[in-house]
């Protein structure tokens, strides 16, 4: 491949792979099957792209948000029949236009990796798998499920995504090397879901009950529920994403019987 000639655009998080046993680990988590849909998110200079074409998928779409990078990638795989290349922005992006069940991968802009992955929740009904990689930090925090680098988003997503840390890899797998390490991790659909009206109050809640780390769940969320008060004594932190649901559920419920006798 010629891509030396490409541009790379450290705004856009464009660190390359060219460690080819990563690659191929990384694409042996896809488990690619004749029929399968998968998604490559940022494909770049179409590292992970060649070695997912070898395992021939149904289809493949690229998304990728750099003109340069699509026009080299056209070219470059242009006698492939089933790989598109889409213009987009993963952060917007409406996977539900590529297929009725999807997988998906990709070395994640390390800039947007989180806001990628929040909008893929807005698609786990169709989503099969996710196998990402993201700055070391960002995948830790993913799948903690208490303390420090536990926050709102670790919560959200593991309600609805079974989180797994696969393996850590070294800057030097990659040019330009990123500062830091990377981690590849998987993203597993669990059987539960909310609507959309749901989804955002659960999402509204969590924030504020993270909005503010060493206070009390009573404080941060202003909650006045005597019977819970073992509870609300806690801080966000301490609590895991099943049981913050959980509390999220009766402190709604008990806000709208408080409504209703109003
Ligand atoms: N998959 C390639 C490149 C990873 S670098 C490899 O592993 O070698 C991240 C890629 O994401 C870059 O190509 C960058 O242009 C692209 N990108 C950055 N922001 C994006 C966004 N919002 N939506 C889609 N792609 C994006």
């Amino acid at each position: 491949m010629r891509n030396e000639r490409l541009r790379l655009k450290k705004y856009l998080g464009q660190h390359f792979l060219k460690d080819r046993n990563i690659i191929r680990k990384i694409v042996d988590f896809i488990d690619i099957k004749r029929d399968d849909i998968v998604i490559e998110i940022g494909p770049g200079g179409g590292a992970l792209t060649k070695e997912l074409i070898e395992r021939k998928p149904e289809k493949l779409v690229c998304v990728e948000i750099d003109d340069e990078m699509i026009d080299y990638l056209k070219d470059t795989f242009r006698d492939c029949s089933f790989i598109e290349i889409v213009k987009g922005d993963a952060v917007k992006f409406n996977f539900s236009k590529c297929g009725n069940m999807i997988k998906v991968v990709g070395n994640l802009p390390y800039n947007v990796s989180t806001a990628i992955i929040r909008n893929l929740l807005n698609y786990k009904n169709i989503l099969e798998v996710a196998v990402f990689m993201t700055q070391k930090e960002v995948a830790e925090r993913l799948v903690s499920k208490k303390g420090k680098e536990y926050g709102y988003l670790p919560a959200l997503l593991q309600n609805f995504f079974e989180i797994k840390k696969l393996f850590d890899v070294s800057p030097k797998a990659f040019t330009p090397p990123p500062k830091v390490w990377s981690t590849v991790f998987e993203m597993v659909p669990k059987d539960f879901s909310l609507d959309r009206k749901e989804l955002e109050q659960f999402e509204k809640f969590l924030k504020k009950a993270f909005s503010s780390r060493r206070k009390k769940l009573k404080n941060t969320l202003g909650a006045k529920h005597p019977e819970f008060s073992e509870v609300l004594n806690l801080r966000a932190e301490d609590i895991s994403p099943e049981k913050l649901y959980k509390l999220f559920t009766i402190i709604s419920q008990a806000d709208k019987s408080l409504n209703c006798q109003k």
